[in-house]
């Protein structure tokens, strides 16, 4: 099979020959259709993590190069291990590639996603840049027939990190949500938000073409922050989702939230701000970080996108042999919503 894979940081991609995987056990190989392009590939690409004062190496955090990107995976059963249960070959599919070890405290509740070893594909096993993709078990497959594939793929992580992040500040009922970032995951939180509350929604960007399919989606009121006064044209918000979460997002997040306040932050453009302590404990913030979902949220979640609730927004396509330009067009800004590569 073909597999385009990260060999080192910053080097383009490298169209890889290999076998392709047999399934073994609970395990289940799927022939990928649609990949969806994250900016997380971005940074797993890149190497890490800008931390403000330093870099935090992804393979310090156990990533192995080289190693195939994509996590948000859609395609069919091609082979079910002889302990597989529930699908078989032809069978479409959406993968959910949060799992983790099943026995630390994080996989005992429920939350692979927030695993202390976690396996997720796409960064610590081989991921869907391939043509097949070997899934660690048929419980982390949900059912996609019915659904265009291109989009759903963005269910396993823009999506679900938006409705996870959705949750979180809908918690105290807001009057007013501010959505910072409307890339891939903003939009669907855009849409997410407005599907699941009654808040009055502010999307907030530095593109205008993004804060045009916000406004599509659902946004009341759309700021472009590369201009003056961002805070100002914000006003007051009960609730902020980051999802860029950089410094100039993260003031902003701060400055405007209101008393009793709820910032969620889930991006990782990274670096470090000053927090003046005592503005949380007279304000009554809530700060609170978000990571991927659950598979039981990935399945709520499709559900809605069943019922034509949520719907990803997929703007550009590229094959196996594209993904160098797929991952070069979303550092630069050009990607609408979310890119898919079709293997
Ligand atoms: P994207 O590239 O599709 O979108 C990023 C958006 O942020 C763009 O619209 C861009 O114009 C906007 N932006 C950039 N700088 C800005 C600024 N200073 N102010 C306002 N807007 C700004 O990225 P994405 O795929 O939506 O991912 C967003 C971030 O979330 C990435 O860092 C990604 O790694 C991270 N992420 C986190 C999780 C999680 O579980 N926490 C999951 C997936 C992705
Ligand atoms: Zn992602």
């Amino acid at each position: 099979m073909r597999s385009a894979r990260i060999t080192a940081p910053n080097e383009p991609l490298q169209i890889a020959e290999s076998d392709a995987p047999s399934a073994a056990g609970e395990q289940v190989v799927v022939k990928v259709r649609s990949a969806g392009v994250c900016h997380s590939d971005l940074h797993l690409w890149e190497g890490g993590y800008d931390t403000g004062g330093g870099f935090m190496k992804v393979t310090d955090r156990g990533v192995k190069y080289p190693v195939t990107p994509g996590h948000e995976i859609v395609g069919t059963v091609h082979e079910a291990g002889p302990g597989a249960r529930g699908f078989a070959r032809g069978d479409e599919v959406i993968v959910y590639p949060w799992g983790g070890c099943g026995s630390c405290p994080g996989c005992a509740s429920g939350a692979e996603n927030l695993c202390d070893s976690p396996g997720s594909l796409g960064i610590f096993r081989d991921g869907g840049y391939a043509e097949y993709v070997l899934v660690p078990s048929h419980r982390y497959l949900a059912r996609a027939e019915g659904l265009e594939s291109d989009g759903a793929a963005s269910l396993a992580c823009s999506g679900l990190t938006a409705y996870t992040a959705v949750k979180k500040a809908a918690a105290g009922s807001p009057r007013s949500l501010a959505v910072i970032g409307a890339g891939g995951l903003g939009l669907m939180g855009v849409q997410i938000a407005r599907a699941v509350t009654d808040s009055e929604i502010v999307c907030v960007d530095i593109d205008d073409a993004k804060l045009d399919a916000a406004r599509k989606m659902g946004a009341d009121r759309a700021v472009n922050s590369g201009g003056g006064d961002a805070a100002g044209l914000v006003g007051g918000a009960d609730a902020v989702i980051d999802f860029v979460n950089a410094p100039p997002t993260a003031k902003l997040a701060l400055s405007v939230l209101r008393k009793r306040g709820r910032l969620v932050m889930v991006g990782l453009f990274g670096g470090a701000v000053d927090l003046p302590l005592v503005t949380v404990p007279l304000k009554a913030i809530t700060i609170e970080g978000a990571y991927t979902g659950t598979f039981s949220a990935m399945e709520e979640l499709v559900g809605l996108a069943r019922e034509g609730t949520v719907k990803p927004v997929v703007s550009k396509r590229y094959s196996l042999g594209e993904a160098n330009e797929a991952l070069a067009d979303l550092k630069a800004g050009r990607i609408v919503g979310r890119a898919v590569i079709n293997p």
